[in-house]
C-alpha cells in the first residue's frame, strides 16, 4: 500500500492505543478519532487527533473524504461491563449505526479504503455450541451484542453488495493495563497491587469461578493488522482458545507479588456475571490456518505485566 495513513476511531481505548503503537512503529500515520472535547491531551503515536461524534453521518463523510485514508480500524464502542446493558439507544447509535456510517463514508468518497469492525464474542449470547466459530449462530443477550452484532451484519452486506474491503474480527475478552477499570481483571490487578502496598485489606469479587477466553490486547491487535493486509476481506473469531477462571487470575495477580490470594479475595459482590451454561471460548482455527495467527503473550505473563503495572499506578509519585 502506498497510502499509509490509518484512521483509529476511540482514540483514548485500550486497542486504540496498541493498534498506534504497533502501526507507528511500521511507519503507518496514525489518525485518531476521539469523541471527547476537542483540545484533549493527544495519546502516545498518534500523529493527530480529530473530534468526532461518530454518530453523526455528516461528520463521519467529511473526514473520511477529507483523509481518504488506507485503512480505518472501527474500535470505538460503548464497551464498559455497565455499558452492556445502560442507555441501549446510544448503544445502538455508537456500537451499531455508526459503522453504517463509516461504510456510506467509504461508498460514496474513499472505495478503496479497508474497514477492520471490531465485533464481539457478546453476539454469541447464549451459545449453542462450544468452542465458537464463525459458523456458530449468533444469540445476543445484551443491548451491546445486539447492538454489534448488527454492525457485523452490515459490514458483510456492504461487503458482499458494494465490494467494499470490511471485516470484521469476532473479538474474544482481550486485557492489558490498559483495560477499563469495571472490568474484572483490572479489579483483581488492581486489587493485588493495593493489598500488597498496605493501602486495602481485602479484595470483594463476584464468582471466582467464571471462566473466560482472555487474551492480551497486542496480540488481538496483531491479528486485526494481519486482517487487513490479507489478500481479501474476510470474517475470524480471534481468541486464544482456552478459558481460564477468576481463581486462576487472582492466583497469578496475587502471586506475583508475593502474596497468597485465598488469604485477600472475598467472593461475593455480585459484579461478575455467574458461569455460562455453555462455555464461551474461540476456536480461533481459521485465522491460524489463513493467516497464521495465535495469541502469543501467555495469560501468566499478561496477569504478572498488569498487576505490576498496577503497582506502579498505585505509588504515590505515579498517579495517573
Ligand atoms: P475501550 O473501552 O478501551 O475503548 C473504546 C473507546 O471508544 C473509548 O476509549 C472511547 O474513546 C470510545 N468511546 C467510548 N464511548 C463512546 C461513545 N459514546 N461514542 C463514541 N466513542 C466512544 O475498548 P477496547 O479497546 O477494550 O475495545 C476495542 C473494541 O473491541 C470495542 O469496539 C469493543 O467493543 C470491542 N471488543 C473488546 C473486547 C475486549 O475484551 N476488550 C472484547 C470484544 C470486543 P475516545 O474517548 O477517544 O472517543
Amino acid at each position: 500500500m502506498t497510502n499509509r495513513t490509518a484512521l483509529v476511531t476511540g482514540a483514548n481505548g485500550q486497542d486504540a492505543h496498541y493498534l498506534a503503537s504497533q502501526l507507528s512503529a511500521s511507519g503507518w500515520h496514525v489518525v485518531g478519532t476521539s469523541h471527547g472535547s476537542p483540545g484533549i491531551r493527544r495519546p502516545a503515536h498518534f500523529a493527530t487527533i480529530e473530534p468526532l461524534d461518530l454518530t453523526d453521518h455528516a461528520q463521519v463523510l467529511a473526514l473520511v473524504r477529507r483523509l481518504r485514508p488506507a485503512c480505518i480500524f472501527n474500535v470505538a464502542a460503548r464497551s464498559s461491563g455497565a455499558g452492556m446493558f445502560d442507555d441501549p439507544h446510544a448503544t445502538g447509535l455508537v456500537n451499531g449505526h455508526a459503522v453504517v456510517s463509516l461504510l456510506e463514508a467509504m461508498r460514496l468518497a474513499s472505495p478503496t479504503t479497508r474497514l477492520f469492525q471490531a465485533s464481539s464474542s457478546e453476539m454469541f449470547g447464549r451459545a449453542r455450541e462450544s468452542p465458537q466459530s464463525e459458523s456458530t449462530p449468533f444469540s445476543p443477550r445484551s443491548p451491546y451484542g445486539a447492538a454489534k452484532l448488527y454492525a457485523h451484519t452490515m459490514v458483510r452486506l456492504y461487503r458482499e453488495r458494494h465490494g467494499l474491503w470490511a471485516c470484521s474480527g469476532i473479538l474474544f475478552n482481550h486485557e492489558s493495563p490498559r483495560r477499563g477499570e469495571s472490568f474484572v481483571s483490572r479489579k483483581v490487578c488492581r486489587g493485588a497491587a493495593m493489598i500488597r502496598l498496605g493501602l486495602a485489606e481485602r479484595l470483594e469479587l463476584g464468582n471466582l469461578e467464571a471462566r473466560r477466553d482472555w487474551s492480551h490486547a497486542a496480540d488481538i491487535v496483531r491479528a486485526m493488522r494481519a486482517m487487513l493486509e490479507a489478500d481479501g476481506p474476510r470474517d475470524y473469531v480471534i481468541g486464544s482458545g482456552r478459558t481460564r477462571s477468576v481463581a486462576e487470575m487472582c492466583d497469578v495477580a496475587f502471586s506475583s507479588v508475593g502474596l497468597d490470594w485465598r488469604q485477600h479475595v472475598r467472593s461475593g459482590e455480585p459484579d461478575y456475571r455467574p458461569s455460562e451454561p455453555i462455555q464461551l471460548v474461540a476456536d480461533p482455527s481459521r485465522i491460524g490456518e489463513d493467516l497464521g495467527w495465535h495469541a502469543e503473550i501467555g495469560f501468566e505473563a499478561m496477569v504478572r505485566e498488569m498487576t505490576l503495572a498496577e503497582l506502579r499506578r498505585a505509588e504515590p509519585e505515579n498517579p495517573t
